[in-house]
């Protein structure tokens, strides 16, 4: 069910854990209230698709019809983004009728109540979209004993699995994950199917959609695959990733080489990208080490470099870079962090990811994920950074990832568009929702 990318203990007590606690359980309540109430998230009374609309003061408002005479929608224009088949509208240049659509403002209609108050981050000053791509949803029974263990670790005081279990369970719901996102000021979220029963569990992604479907456009969701005895079982595990690919809740594929115990360079399961290209959907791959225990620690499951086969292969299927390589230190082996650089410099369907390289405990002093953003600016790579925690097993993580991400782009002078492109914009471009 959960991964921890790296090399780190998922700790984030920067900040006071007891008002973490405090502020996931309130924001979990109102969540929950507002969700079953219909007052928010609800897009019931939103037409079927045929434009797509994205306001970023206003929050997702819906897809459009094109073909109802009534369609209406009030939009802050000077912060909207619409695409519309192939073009791209931004800015004041976003007004739906810019792509043909007249109406009345029916703000009631179809305004879905996430104001800025709670759908943005404040990042010097200005208000910023974020969307947090790496969250682990799942049950707690479904993880194995020793990655309890290690998920436990992250709470100052013991608790007994009596009470853990539930506590978990509603901490990783797609409520408890929202009500963090709330607190985050986050305004989506992606959360990921896991197939790694004996390392760090089991997320199916039948799990994973009954989740979204209680937040829709809230949440969105990565598949994922079993590839145990691949020779024998492959043809029906490729079905099943077609199966939830085929679903638009599902914008991509998840996969963690060291935990599904499988290198990065095996050809024997380079098929799962075959179904990417064919489902036009990205590739997350974990890259780093991993402290889980009974998880791969040898070089071709976990350094950059042995993807580098599969990026040339298909030049045509986007490839995310996990953790950015995070503790894959080898001798004799290029820097796993300038291994993705040299990879994303190299590869223009390569971008990086930078959850978990960066927590308290791997990144005490802010000083590696402060590098990363200076370096990405430098060799103009903004535009192929992508945001993510990997939260949110514990209290506090989203926020405080997030926070510790905000300070590393403001001490490498991003501007707050630079740092919408991170935490929002690059997400939009990668996965098209
Ligand atoms: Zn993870």
């Amino acid at each position: 069910m959960t991964c921890q990318g790296s090399n780190v203990r998922l700790c984030a007590f920067s900040r006071a854990p007891l008002l973490a606690v405090l502020l996931s359980a309130s924001a979990l309540l109102v969540v929950w209230l507002s969700a079953t109430s219909n007052i928010l998230f609800s897009d019931t009374s939103i037409p079927t698709n045929t434009r797509q609309l994205f306001s970023h003061g206003w929050g997702y408002v819906g897809d459009l019809d094109t073909t109802s005479t009534s369609t209406s929608i009030f939009l802050s224009s000077s912060n909207a983004t619409i695409i519309d088949d192939d073009r791209l509208f931004e800015g004041e240049n976003a007004t739906l009728e810019s792509v043909g659509i007249t109406g009345e403002s029916d703000e009631g209609k179809w305004y879905l109540g996430l104001d800025d108050w709670w759908n943005r981050v404040d990042y010097q000053g200005s208000k910023v979209s974020a969307v947090d791509m790496h969250l682990h949803t799942g049950l707690f029974q479904d993880v194995p004993p020793s990655f309890q263990d290690q998920i436990l670790g992250n709470i100052p005081f013991p608790l007994p699995t009596v009470i853990a279990t539930p506590l978990f369970n509603v901490i990783l719901s797609g409520y408890g994950i929202c009500a963090q996102l709330v607190c985050a000021k986050i305004r989506r979220g992606v959360i990921f199917a896991v197939y790694a029963p004996t390392t760090t569990g089991l997320t199916t992604n039948q799990f994973v959609h009954g989740e979204i479907q209680k937040l829709p456009k809230k949440l969105w969701g990565l598949a994922s695959l079993p590839v145990n005895d691949w020779d024998k079982n492959e043809e029906r595990a490729l079905n099943l990733l077609r199966k939830y690919l085929a679903l638009p809740e599902f914008i991509g594929i998840k996969l963690a080489h060291p935990h599904m115990l499988i290198n990065l360079n095996d050809a024997r399961f380079y098929s799962i990208y075959d179904v990417a290209r064919e489902f036009n959907k990205p590739v997350y791959c974990h890259t780093g080490k991993t402290l889980s225990t009974g998880s791969l620690t040898n070089k071709e499951a976990t350094h950059p470099a042995f993807l580098e086969e599969a990026i040339q292969l298909y030049p045509d299927v986007l490839f995310i870079l996990g953790h950015v390589g995070n503790g894959a230190d080898f001798d004799g082996l290029e820097d796993p962090i300038e291994a993705c650089f040299r990879l994303t410099l190299t590869y223009s369907n390569v971008y990086m990811e930078v959850s978990a390289v960066g927590s308290a405990s791997n990144d005490p002093n802010g000083d590696k994920l402060f590098g990363i953003f200076r370096d990405a600016k430098q060799l103009e790579l903004i535009r192929r950074l992508i945001y993510g925690s990997d939260g949110p097993q514990s209290p506090g993580f989203v926020l405080g990832y997030l926070e510790r991400t905000i300070h590393a782009m403001e001490r490498a002078n991003y501007t707050d568009q630079e740092a919408e492109r991170v935490l929002n914009d690059n997400f939009q471009s990668v996965f098209w929702v």
